[in-house]
């Protein structure tokens, strides 16, 4: 089979769209598409920022609004019900349509943003981490109400934890949205939300590896919407005069990603509609409609029928960081599979069971205080999860020293070098070819154990044919 020549592909697309009634058309170039996901202790008000986001910039229709505030009312809680525009029907889960398509997607003047993993849709990835390993940024809520910031920073809360997590998964824009400033306990206090920033500073710096350039701090309500899109007023907060929140998200710079780069579109969902639907995100490359490619690691060769962007547009072609559902048309009966990814026929990524890893470990479980040969746990990798093992642990790595010693097991919060395998043939690629398809976490009983980078693919598969 040829090589396909995209442009040329492209180029016929533009071609015809001149002649035809609905035209296909080319993403948006001056929105870029971008990632966010929003992490943060329980409770911090993620799903009511994220509700309010959506309201606020009009994604949200006003029938639904209604729907959703009645139903808080039904259950009693009055003022839940933004959180409730994070949450899907019964009726759309069932079709299948994720939150990545079209639903948390808000955009600022230069930016299109699809919300990862957003609340309220925890039942498609297991935490925090399947969302911020795929994002480019994250914004970090914090809870100003009095003891609750204290709660979720110092005593056992999941601050720490997420902002550690999300620095070692590649984030390093970092949006920490200090909220319930309205809070009569907070009352839009100056001196707490410097003091907030002023306790956490040192924590993101020292402890996470931030550079604090790359750190945001505002403060909002996201019950009241103020510094969402509007300043908070001058008579609630006379000493804030900074950016909006839809400000910083606006100037954040954006991810480096080239079309010139290998087609990789890992499946996150799919259903049957007249043919394969598959929903993913690009997280490498270009695909364009009428393109052949491969769909690994069952190497079965198929064509890009149609692709759905955004807010039902069709499209001619999407890049990296794009949200899609496509059309796909495969010979033969396939069972495609979450986790299986969508290639560039003649440039495909590993399929691979086995690979060498660099893993940094967090608190194991309190009844199995070591990892070591035989451990078994679930790897995560892109949208893929399976069962794996872990075949031999072969070093230490001393960070503060930059040293390895020789072990054969590792500790919560060590870091160590690993051979594991996978019950079954993953799509991978090593961290320092593609991050996106280079990075995975270990999940023991429901707990992130490890966050790895893989190194070298040690049994990859044969080539596609
Ligand atoms: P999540 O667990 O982080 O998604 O938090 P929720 O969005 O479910 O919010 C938790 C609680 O905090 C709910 O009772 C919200 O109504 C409340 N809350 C969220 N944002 C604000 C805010 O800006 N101000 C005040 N006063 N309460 C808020």
């Amino acid at each position: 089979e040829k090589p396909i020549d995209k442009a040329a592909l492209i180029a016929k697309l533009r071609e015809s769209a001149a002649n035809e009634e609905q035209p296909l058309v080319e993403p948006d170039k001056i929105k870029e598409p971008v990632n966010i996901v929003f992490i943060g202790h329980v409770d911090s008000g993620k799903s009511t920022i994220c509700g309010s986001i959506l309201l606020l910039s009009g994604k949200v229709d006003q029938r639904i609004i209604e729907t959703y505030e009645q139903e808080a009312k039904r259950l009693g809680r009055d003022s839940w019900w933004l959180a409730y525009i994070m949450d899907q029907t019964d009726e759309e889960r069932e079709k299948g349509i994720t939150v990545e398509v079209g639903k948390a997607f808000f955009e600022t003047p230069t930016k299109r943003f699809s919300i990862l993993d957003a609340p309220g849709h925890k039942a498609y990835v297991p935490n925090m981490i399947g969302g911020a390993s795929q994002a480019d940024y994250a914004s970090l809520v914090i809870s100003a109400r009095i003891s609750e910031f204290e709660t979720g920073f110092d005593r056992g809360g999941q601050t720490r934890e997420h902002a550690m997590l999300a620095k070692s998964l590649g984030i390093s824009n970092l949006i920490v949205v200090i909220n319930k400033m309205d809070d009569p306990s907070v009352n839009w206090s100056q001196d707490r939300f410097e003091q907030i920033k002023r306790e956490m500073s040192p924590f993101l710096s020292e402890k996470c590896k931030y550079d604090l350039s790359q750190v945001h701090w505002i403060p909002i309500s996201g019950i009241s919407g103020a510094n969402i899109i509007e300043r908070v007023k001058p008579e609630t907060a006379p000493w804030y005069n900074g950016p909006t929140l839809f400000e910083i998200f606006d100037s954040l710079p954006l991810p480096v990603r080239s079309a010139e780069a290998p087609l990789r579109i890992p499946i996150l969902d799919r259903s049957k509609d007249q043919g394969i639907i598959i929903y993913g995100k690009v997280e490498s490359g270009q695909v364009v409609k009428g393109q052949r490619v491969i769909v690994m690691p069952i190497r079965i060769k198929g064509e890009i029928v149609e692709i759905i962007g955004a807010e039902e547009s069709r499209l001619m072609y999407a890049n990296a960081g794009e949200n899609v559902r496509i059309k796909l048309k495969v010979p033969e009966e396939v069972e495609i599979q979450r986790g299986f990814t969508i290639c560039d026929i003649h440039d495909v990524c590993h399929a691979a069971q086995e690979f060498s890893a660099d893993v940094q470990l967090l608190d194991l479980l309190e009844e199995k205080q070591v990892v070591s040969a035989g451990y078994q746990c679930v790897m995560h990798a892109h949208t893929a999860v399976e069962e794996c093992e872990i075949l031999e642990i072969t070093a230490l790595i001393d960070v503060a020293r930059k040293k390895k010693s020789k072990t054969s097991f590792g500790r919560s919060n060590q870091r160590i070098l690993m051979r594991v395998k996978a019950e079954e043939e993953i799509c991978v690629e090593p961290f320092t070819k593609m991050n996106q398809l280079g990075r995975f976490t270990l999940r023991d009983e429901g707990k992130t154990v490890g966050l790895g980078k893989i190194i070298e693919i040690v049994e990859a598969a044969e080539e596609a044919p």
